[in-house]
């Protein structure tokens, strides 16, 4: 008997919406809705300096307009509740400390001058240098509580040797060697703030998620959450990392490309339907745009199906 598909969407309330979020969050409903399963929306605000007021609300207004749906999430409730990471940090705490009980954390003090200062951390990694282990073995105290003082020692999680590979669904057999390529990584910050790392596993795990769908930006911090999974128990989600949106310079789409924000696209006059088009297209889903709604597009589903390639916005079609 196959298990019941658990999608969700993950946003950060940091901004506006723009298309390649949506365009994610659409593959994401796509692929759970295609399947007969449970979608679920969990807003990511771990980082309060980063979070604006208002943005939940309005992201959340931005993907029900576009006519995505969803059975749990922190307007709705369910059963995995609450759905903001901003109210589970005893849950984070809690794993925080079995992993430690396992011996899997250590404290550390090196800041990331002093990491790029070191001549020992020669090699930069995808989110700065590689850690070197140089606290590993200094058997600094380790404090769990609410901190916020800046005083307390980060904590890093104890990387297993060996590589970590897994097959995503549209980026292919995806390999790391996560202590060698990036290294003992933080779990808790000095200032106390919990890891997005250390959040996202313990929350997928906790609410039943078996499907991951999100940005291709995420690609390089799956095998650092394989891992931390595997030393909590979790079982692996299915993992689908969606192509990036790229500007017309062909970067990534930033907050700053406001030309492709839904808000702007709503208040210029778009149409879901016309925007569903032509993210259907864009996603290899439809042979050309065509007005349809989101629920019209779930028959068209089907991983093989959606384009490997990051999608180069053109204009006039989003100016
Ligand atoms: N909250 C993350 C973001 O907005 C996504 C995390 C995830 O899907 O794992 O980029």
């Amino acid at each position: 008997m196959s298990q019941t598909v658990r999608g969700r969407y993950a946003p950060s309330p940091t901004g506006e919406l723009h298309l390649g979020n949506v365009r994610t969050a659409l593959v994401a409903w796509l692929a759970t809705r295609a399947a007969g399963g449970v979608f679920v929306m969990r807003v990511e605000d771990l980082d309060p300096p980063r979070i604006l007021p208002g943005a939940e609300e309005r992201l959340l207004e931005d993907l029900r307009w576009l006519g995505l749906d969803w059975d749990e999430g922190p307007d709705v409730g369910g059963p995995y509740a609450p759905y903001r990471q901003s109210e589970r940090y005893p849950r984070y705490r809690e794993a925080l400390e079995r992993l430690a009980e396992a011996g899997r954390v250590y404290g550390c003090t090196c800041s990331r001058a002093d990491l790029r200062r070191l001549a020992s951390a020669p090699h930069q990694g995808e989110e700065g240098p590689i850690y070197p282990g140089i606290c590993r073995e200094r058997g600094l105290p380790m404090d769990f509580g609410a901190t916020g003082s800046g005083r307390c020692p980060a904590l890093r999680f104890l990387a297993a040797p060996g590589t970590v590979c897994f097959e995503d669904l549209l980026a292919g057999r995806t390999c790391e060697d996560v202590q060698s390529q990036t290294g003992d990584f933080v779990l808790r910050r000095a200032d106390g703030l919990y890891a997005y790392q250390l959040a996202v596993v313990v929350d997928d795990g906790a609410m039943a998620i078996n499907q991951v769908v999100r940005g291709a930006d995420l690609l390089g911090s799956t095998p650092r959450q394989i891992q931390l999974q595997e030393a909590l128990g979790l079982p692996r989600p299915a993992y689908a990392h969606v192509p990036l949106v790229l500007n017309a310079e062909g970067e990534r789409l930033a907050k700053r490309d406001q030309a492709v924000s839904i808000r702007r696209l709503r208040e210029g006059g778009s149409r879901p339907e016309d925007l569903i088009g032509e993210l259907g297209a864009s996603l290899g889903l439809l042979p050309k745009p065509e007005p349809l709604t989101a629920r019209e597009l779930v028959d068209t589903f089907a991983w093989e199906r959606v384009r490997r390639e990051p999608w180069r916005v053109a204009p006039p079609a989003f100016s």
